[in-house]
């Protein structure tokens, strides 16, 4: 039982921080938490697509309840717009599918209210970590304070200082184009029914866009209360990155628009931008929204997700474009296995030995899959109005070297 009573620091409190709180708290360890930010309701983006069956797991492993809100969507259709086909675009493929759309919200908040709050430490900022001893690490918080930990895990993000401590060298490299997002209430369009059957891409040259609908505000997925959830990828050049991150104040963001800060004349140009290329019911939907945003979109492999006892989790390791539909739940992955190892092996040592190497190979792995998806459907992208249903299959089966469902990503065992 070498959890009982480890004692276990974790860097950050979203995601993966929440889940690698609940998941070893649960195999006994004496786990604390340090959020830098307040214990504010968070909300990153909107929707997530996961499986259906992954979503069961989570409801049966008690990461989330079982009453949790989503849209059900049954299939994955790929378009493109044809002077033929303006309105709705040239249906290509209509993938069936069996998917739990949610919001990134809601999972969140789910996960948080399992972390008890005497163990979340909201507005502590962690500024370094010291190794004290080979089986102690210390956490040096911004108030010049150290607390010394058996075991640190660093869920601290995409820009992980846990991550640069450990690895140095690793650095974080741009896809070459930016996801732009927004949403829209369901009650500003005028027409729902093309969307009630899941997600939604229609492709143009130089990327794709992805609409579907997510549980309204208040979580009703009642028709006339959702929200239509999507995103455009749009290349920019690295040399134009600042200046596309130049918020409304002047200000710029490292790697993100946050919603309300994208300026009127860089909305527009997008907007511009999403006339030209998306049949008009998608068009209409980009132009009718308000405050959207946009971040670009990063690779980052990791060497390792272990030195001696300090560990990376989710963002914080490696971490795959969004085409994977994989950052929230590989997150989860990490917290999950961590559990799982520290409870089934005969030393921590062992446990982190095993681990380290399991979730090295899957999510770098991941990150080569995201890889060649973005290549296939963004840079390099065929024209789908000249492909039928047989042949975007076999172009799709094609594409992308590394058979990787999300199915294979969590373990489904219930609790
Ligand atoms: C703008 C944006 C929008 C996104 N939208 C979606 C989406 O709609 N769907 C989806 O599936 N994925 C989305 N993602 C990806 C998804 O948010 C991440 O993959 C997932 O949240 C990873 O969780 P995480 O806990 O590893 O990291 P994060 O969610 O980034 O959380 C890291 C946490 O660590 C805290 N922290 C950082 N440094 C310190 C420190 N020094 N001390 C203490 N605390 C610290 C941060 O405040 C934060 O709470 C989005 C990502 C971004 C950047």
């Amino acid at each position: 039982m070498i959890a009982q009573g480890l004692k276990v620091g974790i860097v950050g409190g979203s995601i993966a921080g929440c889940t690698v709180a609940i998941e070893l708290s649960r195999v006994g360890c004496d786990v604390t938490l340090f959020e830098r930010t307040g214990d504010e309701l968070k909300d990153r983006g909107a929707g997530i697509g996961v499986p259906t069956a992954v979503f069961d797991t989570l409801v049966r492993r008690d990461l989330v309840d079982s009453d949790t809100p989503y849209f059900a969507g049954r299939g994955f259709t790929r378009l493109w717009r044809t002077p033929q086909e303006a309105r709705y675009g040239y249906l290509a493929w209509d993938q069936p599918a069996d998917l739990a759309l949610l919001n990134w919200g809601v999972l969140y908040r789910n996960l948080r209210k399992r972390v008890p709050d005497r163990i979340y430490r909201a507005e502590h900022r962690v500024v370094g970590l010291r190794v004290i001893a080979h089986d102690s690490v210390g956490i040096e918080l911004a108030d010049g304070t150290v607390r010394a930990f058996d075991l640190v895990v660093c869920a601290d993000g995409y820009s992980s200082l846990g991550r640069r401590l450990l690895f140095p060298d690793v650095g974080i490299e741009y896809a070459g184009y930016v996801l732009w997002r927004g949403i829209l209430n369901e009650a500003d369009m005028d027409e729902t029914a093309p969307l009630q059957s899941g997600v939604h891409s229609p492709g143009y040259p130089g990327g794709h866009g992805i609409f579907y609908f997510v549980p309204g505000p208040n979580g009703s997925v009642a028709p006339g209360t959702r929200v239509v959830n999507w995103g455009m990828y749009v290349p920019v050049a690295q040399t134009s990155l600042a200046k596309f991150f130049t918020d409304k104040e002047g200000r710029v963001h490292e790697g993100s628009l946050p919603p309300a800060g994208m300026p009127f004349a860089t909305e527009s140009e997008l907007k511009r931008k999403a006339a030209e290329r998306l049949p008009d019911y998608y068009r209409e939907i980009v132009e009718r929204s308000r405050n959207t945003f946009a971040y670009a979109i990063y690779d980052c492999h990791v060497p390792a997700y272990r030195k001696g006892r300090i560990c990376l989790a989710g963002d914080a390791g490696s971490f795959a474009r969004p085409h994977t539909a994989a950052g929230a739940l590989k997150s989860i992955n990490d917290a999950i296995a961590l559990g799982e190892a520290i409870k089934q092996q005969g030393s921590l040592d062992e446990a982190l030995s095993v681990w380290d190497a399991a979730r090295t190979e899957t999510n770098n792995k991941l990150v080569t899959y995201g890889n060649q998806l973005g290549r296939a459907l963004v840079k390099e992208i065929p024209d789908w109005s000249t492909m039928d249903a047989a042949a975007m299959r076999q172009w799709f089966s094609s594409i992308v070297e590394i058979p990787m469902t999300m199915r294979d990503q969590i373990r489904e065992e219930p609790r």
